[in-house]
């Protein structure tokens, strides 16, 4: 086993889950058991939980919150120092290309960190004039301990998405990656001992959803559940988070459009679509999964969106040439393929790819990047979220019914239009019902911009100041100055 067997970080320390059990970490390119990690239950999970609590009354409650600030700001510089290591560990565990890891997940992760490293001495309440002779002011009070839960197809990005802003704010972190892809968290929790991190503020449980993940949002000394991961998972969250009324936030699936006028620069709209499907193996929230194009331009336009496609070919993910890797598991690829024969089975016509793909070693999980055209919006695979390198193209006839196609969904993540024309890109951003709406560009985030879901793909938002507001509770106090 190249990486052998990790622990539990819990109190500051690593330790084996309480039951000795353990999971295997498999590397999606070679089919091969890259490591093992321990796998934790209800005893591991009062441990953390009770450091936790300690933990907000102990050094860290007690720190300024410029200390704290550094502290975090250190936290992004180490990771930034040791960014290749934990990049090839990113790539080992999800199957990402090593140039997505290394120059874009893993510094926006550390850049993630030193975002809200700034903004931890910043907090502020305001004074609110009353009738009256009385002072009020408010307090913006940690919630008290957050536990992260967060999937596979971006292990640190979205994680830190969640950490970053919640120790800023004053929180203890209790992070439960997933099953698939517990590395970098555990990596990430080595470089938190290192900077001084105090015990029981940052802690991170490795085990699986179905029963660590449930007792974690059963469990009364949880505070908040900050989650990231599919919409089923997501609604059976909130409804177990009612019974201890927990402050929760749910970042879920997507099935972004992505529209194309007429009038748009064809080539760097034909660009976007591919680049907004494959990025990520397609295993991306936020993937433009649904190409809308005008049914004027729709022959050609596909034609050449059809011959990019054909040539993304995959590879190993640990070569920096490589732009297409590995699907994240064996589940995920025959879940994909199945949908590639539910779309072929509806009568939609596959133009390009559609089948599992070998990168010359006979292992792996890879797929071929895939379009399909002549898809109708009642077909499966316009409505569901795929979550792998497929994309479904769909006509319109004019801009009221590019705005209709795009809205008919249940989630509203995210959503694209590339138009010349300033007036209708205007027009049908204030149109789309999603948290987020690209103009003649796709997949571009920044820190300091919020993310999150309209409808079914979730409530709250991460990053950007907006974040700060669902990691903090606010105080009002009342002085009688009469
Ligand atoms: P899940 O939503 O099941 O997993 C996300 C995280 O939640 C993981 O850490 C998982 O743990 C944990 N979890 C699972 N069940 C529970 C539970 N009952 N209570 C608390 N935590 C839980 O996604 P999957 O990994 O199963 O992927 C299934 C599908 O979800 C994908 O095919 C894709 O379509 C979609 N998805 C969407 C994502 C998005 O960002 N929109 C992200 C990931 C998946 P564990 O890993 O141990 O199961």
């Amino acid at each position: 086993m190249l990486l052998g067997r990790k622990q539990l970080l819990i109190n500051g320390e690593w330790r084996d889950a309480a039951s000795g059990a353990v999971m295997p970490v498999v590397n999606p390119a070679t089919e091969e058991v890259i490591a093992e990690v321990a796998s934790a239950t209800r005893d591991d999970l009062d441990a953390t939980v009770a450091a936790a609590r300690e933990a907000l009354a102990g050094p860290w409650g007690k720190m300024s919150a410029r200390e704290r600030g550094r502290l975090i700001w250190k936290l992004g510089e180490r990771l930034m120092e040791k960014v290749d290591e934990v990049a090839r560990l990113e790539t080992l565990h999800n199957g990402k290309p090593i140039s997505e890891s290394r120059h874009v997940e893993i510094p926006m992760a550390a850049e993630c960190l030193q975002y809200f490293a700034g903004w931890a001495d910043k907090i502020q309440g305001d004074t609110i004039p009353v009738k009256g002779n009385a002072l009020v002011y408010t307090l913006r009070e940690p919630l008290g301990v957050v536990a992260a839960i967060v999937p596979w197809n971006f292990p640190l990005l979205l994680a830190m998405w969640k950490v970053a802003p919640a120790l800023a704010t004053g929180n203890t972190v209790i992070l439960k990656p997933a099953s698939q892809t517990p590395l970098t968290a555990l990596a990430v929790g080595q470089l938190a001992i290192d900077v001084g991190f105090p015990p029981g503020v940052f802690n991170v449980l490795t085990g699986s959803g179905s029963t660590l993940g449930q007792l974690i949002v059963e469990h009364p000394g949880i505070d908040k559940i900050a989650f990231t991961g599919d919409t089923s998972t997501g609604r059976g969250i909130m409804k177990t988070a009612a019974d201890t009324i927990k402050h929760i936030t749910l970042e879920l699936g997507g099935k972004s459009p992505n529209i194309v006028f007429p009038d748009a620069d064809l080539d760097a709209a034909v660009r976007g679509a591919t680049v907004g499907i494959f990025y990520g193996k397609g295993e991306v929230c936020a993937a433009g999964s649904r190409l809308l194009v005008d049914k004027s331009i729709k022959d050609q336009f596909i034609a050449k969106v059809a011959e990019r496609t054909k040539k993304m070919v995959a590879g190993d993910p640990l070569d920096p040439k490589t732009r297409l890797g590995a699907i994240s598991s064996k589940s995920q690829l025959e879940r994909v393929l199945n949908y590639v024969e539910i779309a072929k089975s509806e009568g939609a016509s596959l133009v390009a790819g559609g089948s599992r793909t070998d990168i010359g070693t006979g292992k792996g999980y890879f797929m071929q990047p895939t379009v399909f055209a002549d898809v109708t919006p009642a077909m499966t695979v316009a409505r569901e979220e795929i979550f792998g390198p497929v994309l479904a193209a769909i006509e319109f006839a004019d801009v009221d019914e590019a705005i209709a196609r795009a809205n008919d969904s249940i989630y509203g993540l995210a959503a694209v239009v590339w138009t010349r024309d300033i007036k209708k890109a205007h027009y049908v951003a204030s149109k789309l019902k999603a948290g987020t709406v690209w103009v003649n560009t796709y997949n571009v985030y920044d820190t300091a911009a919020p993310f999150g879901g309209y409808k079914q793909s979730g409530f709250g938002r991460e990053m950007s100041r907006y974040a700060l507001d669902y990691y903090t509770q606010v105080k009002t106090v009342w002085v009688d100055l009469s």
